[in-house]
């Protein structure tokens, strides 16, 4: 009887695996530089230089969790789902992460998004998650949107919209709506790794028709719908 929370595979399985997997996003060194370049380049006052800094850092910070995001990501693209993942963060903690199930679970509600928040609600023991910040490699889709409402999360941050299903800019722009009584912070930062990999999966998807089960071995399971 699979264990659903964890997919059926025990830790070493998962671990594993990725050890299989060519991370695609540049060490966070080498952002260091980059933003470093940045500050070097230009002459600011000492007080414009502190906002620069303050900003710097808080915007390090996203890119640090989104990557931690895209990690989830990278998980779901081994399994064969659409590689989408996401992570809850309070306090500067990560206390859920989750990846896109919805081929495996067969739930049309298994995104990234809804079990990271299911997973976060758990361990709160509490389904307000105000102090939370949600972190998803893809713009949150309608479904998702009222979900992040539902828990009243404080902020969301993603890194690539979804011209097809996104709910916060791209299809509606839900999380704005005055009409809900809640509306979260919203940050959408440029996050190449994340398009490169729903590329990556979606060209395989074109060119076999099919998705490797998980391992990259194997019979396969997902076949393209038209
Ligand atoms: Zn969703």
């Amino acid at each position: 009887m699979p264990n659903k929370r964890c997919g059926g595979l025990q830790k070493v399985e998962i671990a594993t695996l990725l050890d299989k997997f060519i991370v695609c996003i540049a060490p966070v060194a080498q952002l260091d530089r980059a933003w470093d370049y940045g500050s070097q380049g230009c002459r600011f006052d000492s007080c414009r230089a502190r906002h620069f800094n303050f900003y710097r850092e808080k915007s390090m910070n996203h890119l640090y969790f989104l990557e931690e995001a895209l990690k989830e990501a990278e998980k779901a693209f081994l399994f064969g789902e659409v590689p989408i993942g996401a992570i809850i963060v309070k306090d500067n903690e990560i206390i859920s992460r989750a990846f896109n199930r919805k081929e495996f679970l067969q739930d049309p509600t298994a995104h990234a998004e809804i079990l990271a928040i299911r997973e976060a609600a758990l361990k709160l023991n509490s389904w307000r998650l105000n102090d939370c910040v949600l972190y998803s490699t893809v713009e949150p889709c309608v479904m998702c949107c009222g979900a992040i409402i539902q828990a009243r999360i404080k902020t969301v941050v993603y890194g690539v919209p979804d011209r097809k299903f996104g709910g916060v800019e791209s299809l509606y722009s839900i999380l704005e709506d005055k009409r809900n009584n809640h509306r979260p912070e919203v940050i959408r930062l440029n996050f190449p790794p994340a398009e490169e990999l729903l590329k990556k999966f979606f060209k395989i998807l074109r060119t076999s028709g099919e998705v490797p089960e998980p391992g990259l071995t194997g019979p396969t399971r997902n076949r393209v719908t038209p």
